[in-house]
């Protein structure tokens, strides 16, 4: 089971997860448990992070660390009052290591991948003690563990990296002793390499972290508690009326996370698919609600498409150039250059003309694949590269949709008349996802516009 950030953010709502894995632990299941930081705690540290290296004076610092202080000191009195004077000195500690650690960015005016993947993960650190003390209140044992402890081993891409094969086994070795005594808290979000460097797995980590722990340990299903009663049609902070889907497939949610719907990691499905273990999604404030449940293959549904995303931040990168055409290899130099740079390019699509051909990219990176592509330029492969940031990606998603003739129709015509200009498009061969381009203004609205074409607030299958 893995708790999110509002599912922790305060006493009392730690009261709630505690009442959760109480309710289990009575009926002889056994748990593990991997929590998040508390809600905004990762923002704090990846805001202080990246500004001190260029910042006049440390003051942040002195700002930050007394409310951390608080923030986690209050949580603990309210949670876990009969263990602070076990666990306080243990944040105390992890808070003068943070400290020490920021003022040696400030003072090197350096973040380097690996000390900002140190410093961003402890929201998890001083988080988990706390919980485990929580449920130590409450008469059940705990042991706190970090991910490396816990056995998640991983690539060296800091604040992206992935979960490689050698996880299961330690996982075992690691887990499955506590299990039979104790629940394991583990921090979620980060893990180590074969070496042992430190590594986290990119923001909403700790998703992907329960999941590589339950296909570790051959869990029996996968839950993930949140702050909403399961996945929707769409992000309902842009359509008030999205609606709980009952049950998706793995397929759906992969393609949902990996096109933007923020209510999960898009890799936190692959190890519990691999492992073919039913996962689900509920909410801590709302546990009498079934949720979601996400499974390989769902009960036949009439509906087609099932639920829409909408990504903001992503960039178009159009590269152009004559010379392209016909010429074999300027695609394998484009994608060379942009994946030599850990560039994920998230939409392709290619002219018949073969004079262009446009990418779609995570915003973040456009610096990065300006750069790679430079060279690409000046040896003349490509004439001219050019960027917009004014863009938004949408994606459709439903298994319905494979082989079921007309729905690119049904989506095209809508946003036609609704007068969204729609700038690319693209269907992944699995047909459970056709994603297109338009003004980053129009996003919402062409959202909007096909929530209500296929009716996806009405109930249809519950
Ligand atoms: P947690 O901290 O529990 O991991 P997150 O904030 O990361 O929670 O994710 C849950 C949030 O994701 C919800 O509060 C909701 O606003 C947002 N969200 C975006 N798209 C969807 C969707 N399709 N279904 C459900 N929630 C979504
Ligand atoms: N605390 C991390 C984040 O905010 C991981 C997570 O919440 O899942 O991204
Ligand atoms: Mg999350």
């Amino acid at each position: 089971m893995k708790f999110g950030g509002t599912s922790v953010a305060d006493a009392s709502c730690i009261a709630r997860v505690i009442d959760i894995l109480e309710q289990h632990h009575k009926k002889g299941d056994e748990l593990a448990v991997v929590v998040s930081a508390q809600r905004g705690v990762t923002d704090q540290l990846i805001e202080i992070s990246t500004r001190l290296p260029v910042s006049k004076d440390a003051s942040a610092i002195d700002l930050l660390i007394p409310s951390l202080r608080t923030r986690h000191m209050t949580t603990l009195e309210g949670a876990a009052p009969g263990f602070v004077h076990e666990i306080g000195p243990i944040i105390e500690e992890r808070l003068q290591e943070l400290s020490n650690i920021l003022h040696a960015v400030y003072s090197l005016r350096e973040l380097t991948p690996r000390s900002k993947d140190y410093i961003i993960s402890y929201g998890e650190r001083l988080l988990a003690p706390i919980v485990g003390a929580a449920l130590e209140q409450r008469g059940i044992s705990s042991v706190v563990m970090d991910g490396c402890e816990a056995g998640i081993v991983t690539t060296s891409q800091h604040g992206e990296s992935t979960a490689i094969p050698e996880c299961d086994e330690r996982i075992q070795r690691r887990i499955r002793p506590v299990l039979k005594k104790s629940v394991p808290v583990i921090m979620g979000f980060m893990g180590c390499t074969p070496e042992g460097n430190f590594t986290t797995l990119g923001r909403s980590g700790s998703d992907y972290s329960a999941s590589i722990i339950g296909a570790g340990i051959d869990a029996n299903e996968i839950w993930f508690w949140t702050d909403v009663d399961g996945i929707m049609t769409s992000d309902p902070r842009v359509i008030n009326d999205a609606r709980v889907m009952p049950e998706l497939s793995y397929l759906e949610v992969m393609e949902l996370s990996y096109f933007g719907a923020k209510v999960m990691h898009p890799r936190s499905i692959e190890p519990a698919m691999r492992k073919n273990i039913l996962v689900r999604v509920k909410n801590t404030f709302n546990p009498s609600h079934p949720g979601t449940t996400i499974v390989r293959n769902q009960r036949p549904d009439p509906r087609i498409v099932k639920a829409l995303t909408y990504i903001e931040k992503v960039a178009a990168v159009n590269i152009n150039g004559a010379q392209m055409i016909g010429r074999p290899g300027v695609a394998r130099a484009i994608f060379s250059a942009l994946a030599d740079r850990d560039v994920n390019v998230m939409m392709i699509s290619q002219g018949s003309s073969e004079a262009n051909i446009s990418l779609i990219i995570d915003e973040a990176h456009l610096d990065i694949a300006a750069e790679a592509l430079a060279p690409l330029l000046s040896q003349g492969i490509v004439r001219e590269v050019i960027q917009n940031r004014n863009v938004a990606a949408v994606a459709v998603v439903g298994s319905g949709m494979v082989g079921a003739p007309g729905t690119g129709g049904r989506i095209f015509t809508a946003l036609g008349k609704a007068g969204v200009n729609v700038m690319m498009i693209s269907q992944g061969s699995c047909e459970a996802n056709i994603s297109f381009v338009v003004r980053q203004e129009d996003g919402p609205r062409a959202v909007r516009v096909l929530h209500d074409e296929f009716r996806l607030s009405e109930a249809m299958d519950e």
